[in-house]
């Protein structure tokens, strides 16, 4: 099965690093253009570095001004990959108000605004697209510490079906990938420490953690129309492991 976007605009967000950088990589290979957006300008060049045909755009998702004011300069959309995500970890009794707010603004109200200034334009041009939000399987289940994230992501799920809802008549398509435990430098910062990776790898059928490019594939899938009928799925990346 070949997948190809040639003559498609992509936006990716938090392509600097991990899972973004190479959905980026993997659009420009299928003949996507590709808009780039992260906050760190390093990662920035040194993607530009290696594929010389992608546009960076530096962006801080956190701040809303700047955001609207630079994703409106990109242009025209097709293909839209919401993926830039923090987490900060904290017992349930010490969740601060400051660190919640900063992982809501970030994974979803971020996510909102990105994708109403992309699907305006998508609306206005009749052409139609597809966006595939990046959730994480802690939308399905609780994991210890992880108020913050795990509630961002629930609110990711359910956005992004109110989302396929409304703009499905527009011919745009929305849907999440929702992997467990992929080893990038977010991954490392919460899972390195093998006594809470343990429990986690054996609850995986499969017995493993999840690759880069499991998630990679899952959204270059679902962005192209051989998902043309997948609309509002939460797709879980999980080797098995909601099985039990
Ligand atoms: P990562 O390696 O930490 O990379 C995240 C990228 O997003 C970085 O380039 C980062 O830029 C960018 N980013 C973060 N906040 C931003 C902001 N405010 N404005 C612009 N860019 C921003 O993370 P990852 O593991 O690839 O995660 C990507 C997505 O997958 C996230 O939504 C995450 O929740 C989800 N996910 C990850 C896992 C996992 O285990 N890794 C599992 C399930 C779901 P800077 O470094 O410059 O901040």
């Amino acid at each position: 099965m070949e997948i190809r976007f040639d003559g498609k605009k992509a936006l990716v967000t938090g392509a600097g690093k991990g899972i973004g950088r190479d959905t980026a990589k993997a659009l420009v290979k299928c003949g996507a253009e590709v808009f780039a957006l992260s906050r760190t300008q390093e990662d920035l060049d040194s993607l530009v570095q290696e594929y010389p045909g992608i546009h960076p755009v530096q962006c801080d998702l956190g701040d809303p001004e700047a955001t609207k004011a630079v994703v409106e300069s990109v242009g025209p959309i097709d293909l839209l990959v919401n993926n830039a995500g923090i987490t900060i970890l904290e017992p349930f009794l010490e969740v601060t108000l400051d660190a919640f707010e900063k992982v809501m603004n970030v994974n979803v109200r971020s996510v909102m605004q990105v994708s109403q200034i992309v699907a305006k334009g998508m609306v206005e041009r009749g052409s139609g697209g597809s966006i595939v939000n990046v959730s994480s399987l802690a939308s399905k289940c609780a994991l210890k510490e992880h108020t913050s994230y795990c509630t961002s992501k629930g609110a990711l799920d359910i956005m992004s079906k109110v989302m396929a809802l409304e703009l499905g008549p527009h011919k745009i398509r929305v849907n999440t990938v929702n992997p467990t435990v992929v080893m990038t430098d977010m991954g490392v910062k919460v899972w390195s420490d093998p006594v809470k990776a343990g429990p986690m790898l054996a609850r995986i059928p499969l017995g493993k953690f999840v690759e880069v490019d499991d998630v990679v594939h899952a959204i270059l899938y679902l962005l192209s129309d051989k998902a043309a009928m997948v609309n509002g799925t939460n797709l879980p990346i999980e080797g098995g492991f909601l099985t039990s």
